[in-house]
């Protein structure tokens, strides 16, 4: 069902330590000063941490553990490479896909990714996949087009439950850790139109129930003009997620 979530992308920052101390201030300020509003929040940290971060999580609460990438093999010789079923078993419930540095540092194509939703999906994690287009192709006035190849290639193979489980980030490349955000209008209108390609690809009812976020260069100034257009659902958080007053106010801002 679709839901208000706000989910921080720490990518390859922090240590034990500062991710430790980062987390029990968010847990603190999310218990005292986030009621009543209906908000699910989510935690990506890198790999190591996120056993130990898992346990900081009260149980039951609106925190949740997600991963930032997967492979999409179950298991094997693949030295280096985390599979879907260990973050499970570590108490993982979402996992990031398709982000923009992984496509563009470690070349992930719509085929890779394609398998790695399937292998998250088969592990019962929840993924946050992630569709954006780069300055040049907004430039050309192809952004539209560019969206739906992304969502065609990479997620609408999925079937009616697998695509369920599935949260959509949209993410314009130009607004990554740029401090150039999107204007809601721009956010609205791209989020506006992914709803359309899944009600095309699925039926009404799924466009309705997905749950589509924006991310870059969201921040606890943005956010609420954000998430105030009626098909943006929240946010995707990257720098603004490793200050824990900016991303609570944030998490504040619906
Ligand atoms: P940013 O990153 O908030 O630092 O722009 C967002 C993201 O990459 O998910």
């Amino acid at each position: 069902m679709r839901k208000n979530i706000v989910a921080g992308n720490w990518k390859m920052n922090m240590t034990l330590q500062d991710g430790q101390a980062l987390v029990s201030e968010i847990v603190n300020m999310v218990q005292d000063e986030v009621t009543g509003s209906e908000v699910e929040v989510v935690i990506a940290p890198p790999f190591p941490l996120l056993p130990v971060i898992g346990r900081m999580l009260p149980e039951g609460g609106r925190i949740h553990l997600g991963a930032q990438n997967c492979h999409q093999k179950e298991s094997g010789a693949f030295t280096g490479e985390v599979s879907a079923k260990l973050l499970a078993s570590v108490g993982t419930e979402y996992v990031i896909l398709g982000h923009s540095e992984r496509r563009q540092y470690f070349g992930e194509d719509d085929e890779l990714l394609s398998q790695k939703l399937k292998a998250a999906l088969a592990a019962g994690l929840r993924p946050i996949f992630c569709v954006g287009e780069s300055l040049e192709t907004r430039e050309r006035e192809e952004t539209f087009a560019f969206i739906a190849s992304q969502l065609k290639n990479g997620l609408f193979h999925l079937s009616n439950e697998e695509f369920e489980r599935v949260v959509i980030a949209y993410e314009p490349i130009w607004a990554i850790g740029t401090g150039k955000t999107a204007t809601s209008q721009q956010a609205q209108e791209v989020h506006a139109f992914i709803r359309e390609q899944i009600a095309r690809a699925y039926d009404a009812q799924a466009a309705l129930n997905t749950t589509i976020l924006y991310g870059g260069s969201a921040n606890a100034q943005n956010a609420r003009e954000l998430f105030s257009q009626p098909d943006v659902d929240g946010g995707l958080i990257g720098g603004a997620s490793l200050k824990s007053r900016d991303f609570t106010e944030i998490i504040k801002s619906f």
